[in-house]
C-alpha cells in the first residue's frame, strides 16, 4: 500500500506578465506543464497538456497509460496549433508522476518527461535528478561538449530540444519508480531551477515537512532570487510506501535496440546527490548499493508488448499499443526551434486574433472620438453661452418685454421673449423710450423686470406730483 500526500504551488514570478505554468496535484497523479509559444499558446498548450492527461490517465493508470496520456496530449496540442492560427507554435513541457500498479502487483509510481521541467527524488536526505533536460545545453553536457557549469550560463541553456506539441510525434522519457516511506518526490518548472541551485531546493525540501509548505517556501526562494519566469513546484511526499524488497528505492527506465526489442538497461549506481552525474544519454551515474537506485530505460519504437528483463528483478511496463516515438540521436539533434525565454513579438494579426474582433474597438478608440466630436460640440456651448448669456428691456407691440439674447440676434441664434409685461410704452417716461430703443441690457431677467418696475414707478410717481412733468 502507497499513501502519499502532496503539496503544489505556482507564481507568475516577477518579471512576466502572465503564468504560463499549469499544474496538477490530486491523490494519485501529479503534473507539471511550463507552456511556450506567442499570444496565449503557451497557456494554451500547458492547460491542454494537463488536462488530457487527467483524462487519459484517469482511464489508464498504469505506466502504459501514462505513457499514452503523453502521446494523447501531444496529439491534442499539435491539432490545435495547426488548426488555430494565433496557436500556430505553441507547445509545453510537461514533467508528471502517477501512483499505479507494477507488474508484481507491488505499487509503483510512473514518470513521464518531455522538455525542461524536472523531476528530483529526495531520498535519506539526498536529492538526486531523475529526469534529463530536453534543452540544447542540457544536450551538449550529456555529449560531453560542455560542462555543466557552462551551461547554466549558456544562452542556449532555455531553448529546447523536445517539447510537447510542436510535432506529430514526440519522444517520451518513461522511468518507474519504487519508493520508500520518507521519500520526497519533486516536479518542478525551469523557473525554480533557474532561481535556486539544487543544494538550496535540497535544504528546503529537508527542513520543510509539510508539502504544501515546502512547495510554497521553493516559490518563494525562486521569487525572493529574481523570479525571472514563472514558478511551479509540485512536492509528492510517500508517506507510506511498499516497504517488503526490494529495499531500497528504485527508478527504472527502459530502452529499445534499433530493432524495436525493448531492453533494460543494467541499474546503475547512484549518482552522487545534489547533482546529475554526468553521463552520455544511455549511460548510468555511479552510485553506492544500498542507497536508492536508479534504473533507466531509454525508449524509441514501442513494441506492442515489452519484453520483461527477468534476470534483472526489475519490471517494465508494457506499452499498451505500439507508438511510433522517434528517438532523436545524438548527432541529430534538431536545432532550437524557439528561445523560450524571449517573448515572442506579436504581430498585429496575432494580437488581432488574441483580441476577437469586438476588442478591437478600444477605450482608447472611443476618447479619440470623443475628443474630435468635442472640439465643435464645444465651440458651438460656447457660442450659445455667448449668445444667450444677457438679457435686454425692449417694446413689443406697445409693451415693455425682456428679452434673453443678443439684440438682432448673434451667430444665427435669435433673442428669446421671455416677459411681455402689462407695462405699455404710454407707461413711461416719454425720455426713457429713447433708451428702450437703443435697448436697456440688464445682467439678468430679475434686474430686467426690476428695472421695468421702476420705469412704471417713476412714471407713476410724476403723474400724481408736479405737472411741470408732463410737458
Ligand atoms: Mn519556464
Amino acid at each position: 500500500m502507497t499513501v502519499l500526500r502532496s503539496g503544489l504551488a505556482t507564481d507568475i514570478g516577477r518579471a512576466r506578465e502572465s503564468n504560463e505554468d499549469r499544474a496538477a496535484a490530486s491523490d494519485t497523479l501529479f503534473a507539471v506543464a511550463d507552456g511556450m509559444g506567442g499570444a496565449r499558446g503557451g497557456e494554451v498548450a500547458a492547460r491542454m497538456a494537463i488536462e488530457t492527461l487527467q483524462a487519459a490517465y484517469e482511464r489508464n493508470p498504469t505506466i502504459a497509460g501514462l505513457r499514452e496520456a503523453f502521446v494523447a496530449a501531444n496529439g491534442a496540442i499539435w491539432e490545435q496549433s495547426v488548426r488555430v492560427d494565433g496557436l500556430r507554435g505553441m507547445g509545453t513541457t510537461l514533467t508528471a508522476a502517477g501512483l499505479s500498479v507494477g507488474a508484481d502487483g507491488r505499487d509503483v509510481i510512473g514518470l513521464a518527461n518531455v522538455g525542461d521541467s524536472r523531476a528530483y527524488l529526495m531520498s535519506g536526505g539526498a536529492i538526486k535528478q531523475i529526469t534529463a533536460d530536453h534543452s540544447l545545453a542540457e544536450e551538449r553536457v550529456r555529449h560531453g561538449e560542455m560542462t555543466e557549469a557552462e551551461a547554466e550560463v549558456h544562452p542556449h541553456r532555455h531553448i529546447l530540444t523536445r517539447a510537447l506539441g510542436v510535432a506529430p510525434e514526440v519522444d517520451i522519457d518513461l522511468w518507474e519508480l519504487h519508493l520508500h516511506t520518507g521519500d520526497r518526490l519533486l516536479l518542478c518548472s525551469d523557473g525554480l531551477t533557474n532561481e535556486v541551485n539544487v543544494e538550496q531546493i535540497g535544504q528546503v525540501l529537508r527542513s520543510e515537512h509539510d508539502p504544501r509548505k515546502a512547495a510554497r517556501s521553493l516559490v518563494d526562494r525562486a521569487n525572493a532570487n529574481g523570479g525571472s519566469d514563472n514558478v511551479t513546484v509540485v512536492v509528492v511526499d510517500i508517506l507510506v510506501g511498499e516497504e517488503e524488497p526490494p529495499r531500497s528505492s528504485s527508478v527504472a527506465r527502459v530502452s529499445l535496440d534499433e530493432a524495436g526489442a525493448t531492453r533494460l538497461e543494467e541499474p546503475g549506481p547512484n549518482p552522487p546527490v545534489d547533482r546529475p552525474a554526468p553521463a552520455g544519454p544511455r549511460t548510468q551515474p555511479p552510485v553506492d548499493e544500498d542507497a536508492t537506485t536508479i534504473t533507466t530505460v531509454h525508449r524509441g519504437l514501442l513494441p506492442a508488448v515489452a519484453s520483461p528483463a527477468a534476470d534483472a528483478g526489475e519490471e517494465l511496463f508494457v506499452a499498451a499499443a505500439p507508438v511510433a516515438i522517434q528517438t532523436i540521436s545524438p548527432p541529430e539533434y534538431r536545432e532550437p526551434e524557439r528561445e523560450r525565454l524571449t517573448p515572442v513579438r506579436e504581430t498585429r494579426r496575432e494580437r488581432r486574433l488574441r483580441l476577437g474582433v469586438p476588442r478591437r474597438i478600444t477605450v482608447r478608440v472611443i476618447l479619440f472620438f470623443l475628443l474630435i466630436l468635442a472640439v465643435p460640440a464645444g465651440a458651438v456651448a460656447v457660442v450659445r453661452w455667448y449668445a444667450m448669456d444677457n438679457w435686454y428691456v425692449a417694446i413689443d407691440h406697445g409693451n415693455l418685454a425682456v428679452y434673453q439674447g443678443r439684440p438682432g440676434g448673434f451667430l444665427g441664434i435669435q433673442p428669446k421673449l421671455l416677459d411681455r409685461t402689462d407695462v405699455t410704452t404710454k407707461e413711461v417716461l416719454a425720455f426713457r423710450l429713447r433708451d428702450l430703443r437703443r435697448t436697456v441690457t440688464e445682467p439678468s431677467l430679475q434686474a430686467a423686470e426690476r428695472y421695468i418696475a421702476n420705469l412704471h414707478r417713476e412714471f407713476v410717481a410724476q403723474q400724481n406730483s408736479t405737472p411741470l412733468t408732463r410737458l
